[in-house]
């Protein structure tokens, strides 16, 4: 068993969460690496606002709770521009509240890989992009722009 946090961009606050839990509960992305271990999360909240006024609480909150790995969602690296603070959270977590930091959940969307290379925005953010960008099966299946996305969620 593992016990995880989840730690969202704040321009997404009100985000359902959907894609990120799908990851979790169908072990895409990120979590695959977990796929003969339980999971659970313990906490899932926004950063705070640039530059991420809710890190100092946040995780060690999570911790608490029983978080072992700190997980900086996926919308990090999908927003316009990608969250130019994810050195620095993942040094002030890993440093200060002691808990490892894995870099996105749930496999980066087609549409946003799409664009963010016509945009030519993540460049430097090649190391964090590992685990969400090498699945074009995941990159598809988590395309929410894609005509038959709806009906897809119901095929299990
Ligand atoms: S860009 Fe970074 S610091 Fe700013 S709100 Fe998003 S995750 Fe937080």
């Amino acid at each position: 068993m593992v016990k995880v946090g989840i730690m969202i961009c704040d321009r997404n606050r009100k985000c359902t969460g959907n894609k990120c839990f799908r990851s979790v509960i169908e072990r895409d992305g990120a979590f695959r690496k977990y796929k003969d271990e339980p999971v659970e999360v313990v906490g899932w909240m926004a950063c705070g606002g640039c530059p991420g006024e809710r890190l100092e609480f946040a995780p060690a909150d999570m911790k608490k709770y029983g978080a072992e790995v700190i997980y900086l969602a996926s919308c990090y690296l999908a927003g316009y521009p990608p969250c130019p603070y994810i050195k620095d959270h993942k040094t002030y977590i890993e440093n200060y509240v002691g808990l490892p930091v894995v870099i996105g959940t749930h496999p980066m969307p087609q549409n946003y890989i799409d664009t963010h290379e016509k945009a030519g925005d993540w460049e430097g953010c090649e190391e964090y992009l590992k685990e969400i960008t090498n699945d074009p099966e995941g990159a598809h299946k988590y395309d929410s722009t894609r005509p038959d996305y709806t009906e897809s969620l119901k095929k299990k």
